[in-house]
């Protein structure tokens, strides 16, 4: 490789509850080579951070790259990460993953530039970055899984707040009389609109007798329901499912149309593995937004699926590295 292309490429990683997953990329976000490592739930923080520095070295390997052709490790991490100090403070998956000088254990190991950063608020970044090629100015990405995350691009730039930690919109009172949420509060938004707050509403309807396919989908195992399950029971015709459904996508519509009056942005993206149920969810939710949402009166906000799939964490770590080298 020339030398005057041989910085030019990027190493990304997502960090994540069950996988750390790499890519190796282009400036363009084409990647060339991926490596992947389970995460241990029970691991130490030294065993972790140790598994990250050697996925990243068997990438490299197997990209046969050299760390002198890299621009920058990007590390896209659940949590909540200290992104000025690399520092991943708390990590709700992870639990063993407290004060983790992570920046600083790659740096020392591989001599390059590294960023850490929340895995939501990256991926949006990506998505925004790679997905829509910068079109526009003003986005939130959501992703909906077993809880919800989310990155605000605000102006052209990400919006990062104090220390990087801008974005938990999982975590804004939806309900103040609602369920407590991992965090310590109650009735935040994934503690209601969340595949594990359908879950849990689930398991909580089936105890009180309700009548419902959901609990034969899963043989009777009560903890093998999930949001998937549901909505297979849902698109099976099941009263229960779909009355869940519609809960969930009240709850999703009600905390949007709280985003959309804040940020009035141009476009909201989704991801996330409940959102890949699809219109169940998003539909009455859009819906709910513009019936709500003070400010759409003025304006038609466009809400639709995300762009890149498994891949926004690793493509966000990547862009937050061009987004440091002034690359972007
Ligand atoms: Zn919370």
């Amino acid at each position: 490789m020339p030398q005057n292309e041989a910085r030019k490429l990027i190493l990304g990683v997502d960090l994540g509850g069950t996988k750390i997953a790499t890519a190796l990329a282009t400036a363009e976000g084409e990647i060339l080579t991926r490596g992947y490592c389970p995460t241990l739930g029970e691991a130490g923080s030294q065993d972790i951070t140790g598994s990250i520095l050697r996925t990243i070295e068997e990438t490299m390997s197997l990209g046969k790259v050299r760390v002198s052709q890299l621009l920058g490790i990007g590390i896209a991490a659940a949590g909540i990460i200290d992104s000025d100090r690399g520092m991943i403070i708390t990590s709700p998956n992870i639990p063993n993953l407290r004060e983790v000088p992570l920046k600083h254990a790659v740096e020392q190991r591989f001599g390059i530039p590294t960023y850490v950063g929340n895995d939501a608020t990256l991926a949006a970044l990506g998505e925004w970055y790679f997905g829509l090629k910068k079109s526009v100015p003003n986005l939130i990405y959501i992703t909906v899984s077993t809880g919800i995350g989310g990155g605000i691009i605000a102006d052209g730039k990400l919006y990062t707040g104090a220390c990087g930690i801008a974005g938990e919109i999982g975590h804004m009172t939806i309900d103040v009389n609602g369920p407590h949420c991992n965090c310590g509060n109650i009735g935040c938004w994934e503690a209601l609109a969340s595949g594990t707050a359908l879950a849990r509403e689930a398991i909580r309807e089936i105890g009180k007798g309700a009548n419902t396919s959901i609990a034969e989908i899963v043989g009777g195992d009560l903890s093998r329901i999930d949001a998937k399950v549901v909505f297979q029971a849902a698109e099976g015709g099941d009263e229960l499912g779909k009355k869940l459904i519609s809960r969930l996508a009240y709850y999703f519509g009600v905390g949007l149309a709280n985003l959309v009056n804040i940020f009035a942005p141009e476009l909201v993206l989704i991801g996330g593995g409940v959102a890949k149920m699809g219109d169940l969810l998003l539909q009455p939710a859009i819906d709910l937004v513009k019936e709500r949402a003070y400010v759409a009166l003025a304006y038609d906000v466009e809400i639709r699926p995300a762009l890149l799939g498994d891949d926004s964490g690793v493509l966000g770590a990547v862009a937050y590295v061009l987004g440091h080298s002034g690359q972007m």
